[in-house]
């Protein structure tokens, strides 16, 4: 497919998802400017693309302005890890809602397109399932992981807002479970630990009984669905949910984790975190018929990549 050149801001390039959308954009011809304060992010992720006449690195903290002039802002910037984004659970809430402000008033300055990476979160631990865009979920406001949940909840108001009232070109993506090569081994979701600790026959982290469900998405799925989102017609601001409705088990995913990789290790169990979601799976409709958008990667073969990944990286 041809593009002609667009100046591309990536918040949280240097990030797990950022870092493979960076790539992507810069094989359409893109030009890319990467923000990252490296919170949770590395350099290794952008080291192969450093070369690329296109590509520009800013170390920056989004929760201070920017001015810069661009033509698309993708919002990536926020610890999405549990166990990162609880760490500092005020500089999470901060990076959410001023950095959204912030990207939002370069957008609106700019009058670039700005496309927020929100989550499968704001559905809280759902009583719908699966989810459709139109539930309003079910939220603790005040536990520990509501830094993430309601700061994420917060900046899709926040771009409503900034859409209603100055006219702003937005794109809400809802993003759910996301795995693949680039997730740093010691991220702390739930694929990568299961990977890492089954190649080094170390013991299976099970939290709680595993008959909690998450549904996983390959990453180039998933980077597939954002840049098509924000490619769409103005009038597609979503909220619209991206992610795999292949729906596992905890305990399945641990189980398949020991089988693909050999392993000798044993499950282990430990108590399952506060308001751990029981749930989650999207209703992808809207993807299917706004975005033409569906997920093509199995979890079989997602896994395989990300083991052949993780086994390179560890050496084992
Ligand atoms: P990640 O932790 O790998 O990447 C986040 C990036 O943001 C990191 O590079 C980090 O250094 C950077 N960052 C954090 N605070 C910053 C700040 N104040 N200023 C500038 N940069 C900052 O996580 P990821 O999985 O790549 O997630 C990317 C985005 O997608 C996040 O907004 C996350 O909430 C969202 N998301 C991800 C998933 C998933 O399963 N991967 C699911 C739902 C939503
Ligand atoms: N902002 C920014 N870069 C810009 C323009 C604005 O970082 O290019 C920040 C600015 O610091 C401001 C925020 O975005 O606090 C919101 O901007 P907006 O124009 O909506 O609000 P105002 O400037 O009126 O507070
Ligand atoms: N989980 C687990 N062991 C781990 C890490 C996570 O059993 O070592 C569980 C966790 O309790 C949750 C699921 O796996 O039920 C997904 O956790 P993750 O942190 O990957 O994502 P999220 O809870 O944000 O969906």
């Amino acid at each position: 497919m041809k593009h002609s050149r667009k100046r591309v801001l990536v918040t949280g390039g240097g990030g797990f998802l950022g870092s493979h959308l960076c790539e992507r954009l810069l094989q359409e011809g893109n030009s890319v400017i990467c923000v990252d304060n490296f919170y949770t992010g590395t350099r290794d992720n952008i080291f192969p693309l450093q070369d690329n006449p296109n590509f520009e690195v800013i170390r920056h903290d989004v929760t201070f302005p920017l001015y810069l002039e661009v033509d698309e802002i993708y919002n990536l910037a926020c610890p999405a890890s549990p166990i990162h984004y609880q760490r500092d659970p005020v500089a999470t809430t901060k990076v959410s809602v001023h950095g959204a402000i912030n990207m939002l008033g370069l957008a609106k300055r700019t009058r670039a397109r700005i496309l927020q990476a929100s989550t499968s979160e704001v559905y809280g631990n759902p009583d719908i399932h699966p989810q459709p865009e139109s539930y309003w979920g079910n939220v603790n406001p005040i536990g520990p992981r509501s830094c993430y949940d309601e700061g994420k909840r917060c900046a899709e108001t926040l771009f409503f807002d900034y859409h209603r009232q100055h006219g702003l070109r937005i794109k809400v993506a809802r993003i759910f479970n996301t795995y693949g090569p680039r997730m740093h081994p010691d991220d702390g979701r739930v694929v990568s630990n299961f990977i890492v600790q089954a190649l080094r026959h170390e013991p299976i982290t099970l939290f709680g009984d595993g008959q909690q469900t998450r549904s996983f998405c390959y990453v180039a799925d998933m980077i597939d669905g954002l840049v098509r989102l924000m490619n769409s017609p103005d009038a597609v601001t979503g909220p619209i949910n991206i992610g795999n409705p292949e729906e596992f088990t905890i305990r399945e995913l641990a189980e398949r984790v020991i089988a693909m990789t050999g392993s000798r290790s044993s499950i282990t169990h430990h108590p399952l975190p506060t308001d751990d979601p029981r749930q989650r799976r999207p209703d992808i409709t809207q993807a299917r018929t706004v975005l033409n958008w569906s997920p093509t990667i199995p979890l079989q073969t997602g896994l395989e990549r990300t083991i052949a990944y993780f086994r390179q990286l560890l050496g084992c």
